[in-house]
């Protein structure tokens, strides 16, 4: 390291503490560690820090990056756009990369899903999906106004809007917002690992979907929308649901006369293998969720795909007010778009999804020697969604307390070793972009496992 870049670095962090307020952060703890990670570059599977350290980008940038960083026809997609306009509104107006996505995405969507509402993050696609679903029940053609309400799992995660943390349920995000909340009914998670019932599976009625269909069956009639993180709960740590509930779950609604919503936010563009993760259980909801891979990573952009019978409820002359009154000042916004259609378009060419497949293997073959340490309970996932979760003592299940921030410790080790990545508490995420060849595969789990033990050796 120069002196000059020495030196911006510490500038650059000096401004940083004194002025950032940074996402779910003890700020505190931030300002004592080591200098942040100050990212400028990035390359392929790589981040690169100012001083010009290359990290491999575990976590594809907390989710979002798809095929990887300066993709060369995303990259040309946006300076193409920016050529044109930067932004105009849909308020009134249309705009040609808005409406050439929606046609792309209502095609590669699971059926039925014909129509499509933007807007710019995981959590307003979700906001968007609950009012609409409560807006539906009010003015469909036989008017159910007595659904208004959501059913979601424990553990859930939709996003950090006050209605989708009404949604939510873990604890340490959203039992402070308890009083601003809007109520919602529970079912339990399938989680085998720390079963609530102690149970195993099978047989269990929680894992066999049989427990959230008694529930769904029994409040139909107050039950606007059930909410479900489709195959994974990412954010709850990568928990993964058996085969056959997804599918159960759209059944109980398709008796039940409740709407399903699909948030895929997470598992969207092929994260959990196939383009949606809905398509595991050849499921089709009413309505889907999308944000964080649809630009590849590269600019804030959400849709909510909803059926035509959805869509039609909210037809009628404008003075009756059946519109549906939602919007943001940047909706449909055109470079988001364009680099979205770029993203998709990549899908098609290099067949991602098909060649996804074993690098898929690879990383699960890989992760097989994790299983081995003393500290990880549980290596879990799908796809390319991956969770390792750490135990203070395997045998007895003991978990670490959350003031040895152990996950923490497992990443800050990782850095040192070139891996950036992010854990969900003591569960290590893995989650590279697509571009990684299986030698870099290889080599992040080599620098997890080298990481666990570091990090976790004295306890
Ligand atoms: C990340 C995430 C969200 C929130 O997305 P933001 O873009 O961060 O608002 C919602 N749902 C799921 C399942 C997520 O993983």
């Amino acid at each position: 390291m120069s002196t000059d870049e020495a030196q911006r670095l510490r500038r650059l962090t000096h401004a940083d503490r004194k002025h950032l307020w940074h996402p779910f952060t003890p700020m505190d703890e931030w300002e004592r560690e080591d200098p942040p990670l100050v990212v400028e570059r990035g390359e392929g599977a790589y981040l690169i820090d100012v001083e010009g350290n290359r990290y491999l980008d575990g976590v594809s940038s907390l989710w979002v990056n798809i095929h990887g960083h300066r993709k060369e026809e995303i990259d040309e997609a946006v300076r193409a756009q920016l050529g044109r306009i930067a932004h105009t509104t849909q308020l009134g107006m249309a705009n040609p990369a808005a409406i050439e996505l929606a046609e792309k995405l209502t095609r590669i969507a699971p059926a039925g899903l014909t129509r499509v509402f933007y807007s710019d993050s995981g959590a307003t696609a979700v906001e968007i999906a609950l009012k609409m679903a409560f807006q539906y029940q009010k003015q469909r053609k036989d008017p159910k106004p007595e659904k208004d309400r959501f059913l979601t799992l424990n553990l859930a995660y939709h996003g950090d809007t006050v209605g989708a943390v009404s949604l939510g349920g873990i604890d340490l995000f959203h039992h402070i917002f308890g009083p601003l909340l809007f109520q919602t009914m529970r079912a339990e998670t399938p989680y085998c690992f720390w079963c609530p019932r102690g149970a195993a599976h099978p047989p269990c009625s929680v894992c066999s979907g049989d427990e959230i269909t008694h529930h769904i069956a029994e409040n139909a009639p107050h039950l606007a929308a059930v909410v479900v993180e489709p195959m994974v709960q990412g954010a709850a740590g990568m928990i993964v649901q058996p085969s056959g509930f997804l599918r159960k779950v759209r059944e109980a609604c398709a008796e039940h006369d409740v709407l399903l919503i699909a948030d895929e936010v997470a598992t969207g563009f092929g994260r959990t293998g196939p383009m949606f993760a809905c398509e595991h259980e050849g499921v089709a909801p009413d309505i889907l969720c999308l944000a964080k891979g649809i630009t590849g990573g590269y600019l804030p952009l959400a849709a909510t795909l909803a059926t035509e019978e959805i869509f039609d409820a909210f037809r009628g002359p404008p003075e009756t007010g059946r519109a549906f009154f939602h919007g943001h000042s940047y909706t449909g916004n055109p470079l988001a778009c364009a680099a979205a259609l770029a993203n998709l378009e990549i899908f098609e060419r290099e067949d991602t999804i098909q060649n996804n497949q074993a690098k898929i293997t690879h990383l699960w073959s890989e992760l097989e020697r994790l299983k081995a340490s003393p500290r990880v309970g549980e290596v879990r996932g799908l796809g390319w969604m991956v969770g390792v979760e750490l135990l203070k003592e395997k045998a007895t299940k003991e978990p670490y307390t959350p003031a040895e921030r152990k996950g923490r410790a497992v990443t800050l080790a990782a850095r040192r070793r070139g891996l950036a990545v992010r854990p969900l508490g003591d569960v290590v995420v893995l989650m590279p972009p697509y571009c990684v060849t299986n030698e870099e595969i290889s080599r992040m789990v080599e620098v997890l496992e080298e990481s666990i033990r570091e990090a976790c050796a004295a306890d």
